[in-house]
């Protein structure tokens, strides 16, 4: 996990970068005051529209200490119990009719259910525009990682190639933890 070191950022930019959730320093986070953290499912912990968590994310999950809300725009009438075993998540965090992330209004809401401050709450994700843009606006802490598992359709590869663009044109200023 590397931190944002430019003073330049925007809400496009992360707080933290990760290669992949098994990258990510929970005690670290711990530290610094944050007490859970809300975790995308499609493209961060599972394949789009996947069902299966590898053992490795499972396990580091399930070894840190803060509590791990799912927060994804599927729908309320999906099964997702078996995730929640598989990432040790305490709850789900749908959207509300059309109110889902990216909506800032989604993340405060999510806030009010936590009973918890935005600089108490991690959010983690794949995508800069649902998961980080929408976060960074409602004064969560952002961590982006890379996706996982191949793009579903050309809007979807689309999406990712100007995301790994922007990824690319931001690294430089993301340096590892002291
Ligand atoms: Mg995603």
């Amino acid at each position: 996990m590397r931190k944002n070191t430019s003073r330049h950022h925007g809400v496009f930019w992360p707080d933290f970068v990760a290669r992949s959730v098994v990258d990510i320093d929970f005690y670290y986070l711990n530290r610094i005051g944050i007490k859970a953290v809300m975790i995308d499912l499609d493209g961060t912990v599972v394949v789009r529209g996947g069902y299966e968590v590898s053992k490795q994310v499972s396990k580091v999950l399930k070894d840190q200490e803060l509590k791990v809300y799912i927060a994804t725009n599927r729908p309320k009438s999906r099964d997702l119990k078996n995730l929640e075993a598989q990432l040790s998540a305490s709850g789900v965090i749908h959207p509300k009719g059309l109110v889902g992330k990216p909506f800032a209004h989604y993340y405060k809401k999510s806030l009010q259910i936590l009973r918890l401050r935005g600089d108490q709450v991690a959010m983690i994700g794949d995508r800069y525009i649902q998961d980080i843009y929408g976060a960074n606006r409602a004064g969560l802490v952002t961590i982006h990682v890379d996706k996982l598992g191949e793009s579903a359709n050309i809007i979807d590869s689309f999406i990712s190639y100007l995301e790994s663009r922007h990824s690319k044109k931001i690294d430089r200023h993301y340096k590892p933890l002291q």
